[in-house]
């Protein structure tokens, strides 16, 4: 239906005051879309379901996007052991190569690093990337990206070469002479697809369970402790609350959320507070028990990222549920369901559902997950979303999810968060110890 500027004036009148203006890149037409967001819910009566970013809230892969990115400084600078170059300063870096856009990392560290890139280094180490992407890699946008690549580097003749061959082919001759021109975007262009690399071999062996060899190459060392993907504080406490499988339980694992809390607030609970705590958890347990709420995930990775990540957040969530107070069937429910993450989410939106122009903010993924989760607009008062970041909280408010909490992660504290209707800076452990899950009392 074609309508006038009337027409649509009425309409946008009739909304409530609140719009979101989302600025598309280049190549899209309109170049502006407005979104109108849901009224802000401060407190929900209940709850039907939680939807929730994956990177920043639900877990962070921190330790092996920072190593994949120094890396890549490495092998387009040919300074691949640490004697040979020290690797980047993490605490000057951190700040900008976490919690932003590939690109925008890899911009940064390319014009830090600038003196230590080579060309014949850039050279090697793209031949070597386009051909693992093209004959080894699970992701066809990649593949796509790598294609281009080669094909604005005038070596469109070398894709199916690539693609067909068991080793790796140099493409340095034909790429020498492009690079000495000095085009920064070329060259940011081809470390991403390096970086790219690096990280998907590390979740390829992550996949297949070669844990120990990851280790070695993040950590230095085979055995080395600490987790390579961890869930965020209080998401092992969150996730089995919602779904209701702690029911009179959640006293025993309380002393984990009192533990998670204190690493994201700074603040201890003291005795006396944790009584009345431990009483208020139990009730909300039985309540979920009563009725669980449905959970989703939302994320602007690709599946084959999502998937593997979230195999691995389930591993450690059964490791912890193993180790906790709680009774032996509970653990063993709970450790069951670790097994497959479809047990716990009921909607699993990644950016494969959709397309690299309708990611966050645009409403489009949680609209998905919404709607895969069995939700009507009537339903999504009783809905809450948590997002780390500034597009994510966006996305959420304009799916029409009015209770949007933000829980900045240590990387996106500078985001500006006026789209959501909360924000815990202490995180998950926050919202439920501190506001009982904003739930109305
Ligand atoms: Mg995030």
């Amino acid at each position: 239906m074609i309508v006038n500027r009337n027409r649509v004036v009425q309409t946008i009148t009739a909304h409530p005051d609140e719009f979101a203006e989302v600025r598309n890149p280049g190549y899209i037409y309109p170049p502006v879309e407005y979104y109108p967001l849901a009224p802000r819910i401060h407190r929900p009566e209940t709850l039907k379901a939680a939807m929730m970013d994956m990177d920043g809230t639900t877990t962070t892969t921190e330790v092996l996007c920072i190593h994949s990115l120094e890396y890549m400084v490495r092998r387009m600078s040919g300074l691949l052991e640490k004697h040979d170059w020290e690797g980047i300063d993490h605490h000057a870096d951190l700040p900008f190569i976490i919690g932003n856009s590939t690109t925008r990392h890899v911009e940064y560290l390319l014009t830090k690093y600038k003196s230590l890139i080579r060309h014949e280094a850039v050279a090697k180490a793209f031949s070597e990337a386009a051909w693992w992407t093209l004959r080894h890699g699970n992701d066809d946008q990649r593949k796509a990206e790598v294609i281009q690549n080669l094909r604005k580097t005038g070596m469109a003749d070398e894709v199916n070469k690539l693609s067909a061959s068991d080793i790796s082919i140099d493409l340095s001759g034909l790429l020498m002479s492009q690079l000495l021109t000095g085009d920064f975007t070329l060259l940011v262009s081809l470390g991403i697809d390096i970086y790219y690399e690096t990280y998907h071999r590390i979740l390829a062996l992550l996949s297949s369970g070669n844990t120990a060899q990851v280790r070695l190459l993040v950590f230095g060392d085979a055995h080395a402790s600490g987790h390579l993907i961890s869930p965020m504080p209080g998401i092992t406490f969150l996730l089995p609350l919602l779904k209701g499988w702690l029911g009179d339980e959640a006293h025993r694992l309380a002393p984990l959320l009192f533990e998670d809390y204190r690493r994201s607030t700074g603040k201890e609970v003291d005795e006396r507070r944790k009584n009345i705590l431990i009483k208020r958890l139990n009730e909300l347990s039985l309540t979920f028990e009563r009725q669980p709420a449905k959970l989703g995930l939302v994320t602007s990775s690709i599946f084959y990222e999502a998937d593997i990540v979230i195999r691995q957040v389930m591993q450690v969530l059964a490791e912890t549920i193993a180790a906790s107070g709680l009774s032996e069937a509970r653990k063993q429910n709970i450790i069951e369901a670790c097994n497959d993450y479809h047990h716990w989410y009921d909607a699993f939106v990644t950016a494969s559902d959709s397309n690299e122009i309708r990611l966050k903010p645009h409403r489009d993924l949680y609209s998905i997950a919404l709607h895969k989760a069995g939700l009507l607009p009537p339903d999504f008062s009783e809905v809450i979303g948590f997002e780390d970041s500034q597009s994510g909280t966006v996305a959420i408010r304009a799916a029409g999810i009015g209770c949007c909490v933000a829980v900045p992660f240590a990387q996106t504290k500078g985001h500006d968060f006026a789209a959501a209707t909360h924000i815990a800076h202490g995180g998950i452990p926050e919202v439920i110890i501190d506001h009982n899950l904003y739930l109305k009392s």
